[in-house]
């Protein structure tokens, strides 16, 4: 069982549709490791029997797990297929695919779920538009989501949240350092359950702003998506 609470800071590597065999063979030759931090590299799902996990702070992830255990469901991937591959983490709910496969919270729930009741940590994202943020809807948006999305059985020893506003994903945008902070720490008093859920941060994350970012007292790691691709970059980060 991994105890997140033995780290200081979690990094995800979010690798999307990119990468090869060479690019994960001389990754794993250049990563870095800061014996504090936990560093999980969420592949795409052909490559992830290929990832390497040492047990104690570098952990392999998937991006997606299907909704359904097994069955008659083609090109699906259930959470006992990633846990037969070892896979510790798995991402639900990224904007992407609430945005282009259409999940919704429901389905982020259930996916949740499935993943915590096979001991794999869901990394539950959540995050505003750019739209929405102009309406001064984020907390409103937020809340809802979380509610929704997190399943009763999550706590804060085996699931994680990351706050990821869509806005600010592969854009360079980031809100202010004042305005994360104020979100995690609205996310952490939303209800007592909450309070001692890791959160971390997602969107436009890189070797320049991760320092700040990860210094505030409320952001308990970073997910980072296009840093994450160049090894020296993510290095960089997760020091
Ligand atoms: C992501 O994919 O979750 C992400 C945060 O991407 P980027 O770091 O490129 O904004």
């Amino acid at each position: 069982m991994i105890i997140l609470d033995n780290f200081s800071s979690i990094f995800i590597a979010n690798w999307k549709l990119n990468g090869n065999y060479d690019f994960i063979k001389e990754y794993y030759l250049k990563l870095s490791l800061n014996p504090n931090n936990c560093v999980v590299l969420c592949a795409p799902s052909i490559f992830l029997n290929r990832l390497e996990t040492n047990e104690t702070n570098l952990f392999s992830g998937a991006q997606d797990a299907s909704t359904f255990i097994k069955g008659a469901y083609t090109g699906e991937l259930s959470v006992s297929m990633l846990k037969d591959n070892n896979i510790s983490f798995c991402l639900v709910g990224h904007s992407e695919r609430r945005n282009h496969f259409k999940e919704n919270n429901q389905i982020v729930n259930k996916k949740s779920k499935n993943l915590i009741d096979y001991k794999i940590i869901p990394i539950i994202c959540v995050g505003e538009t750019l739209e929405q943020k102009e309406k001064k809807m984020t907390k409103e948006i937020l809340k809802k989501q979380i509610e929704e999305s997190v399943p009763e059985t999550a706590n804060f020893k085996n699931a994680l949240i990351a706050y990821e506003p869509v806005w600010a994903i592969g854009t360079g945008l980031t809100p202010t350092l004042k305005e994360i902070d104020e979100v995690h720490q609205y996310i952490k008093n939303l209800d007592k359950k909450f309070n001692n859920f890791k959160i971390l941060y997602g969107g436009s994350v890189k070797p320049e702003n991760s320092v700040d970012i990860n210094s505030l007292k409320n952001v308990d790691g970073c997910l980072v998506g296009g840093a994450s691709l160049k090894v020296e970059d993510f290095n960089s980060i997760i020091s």
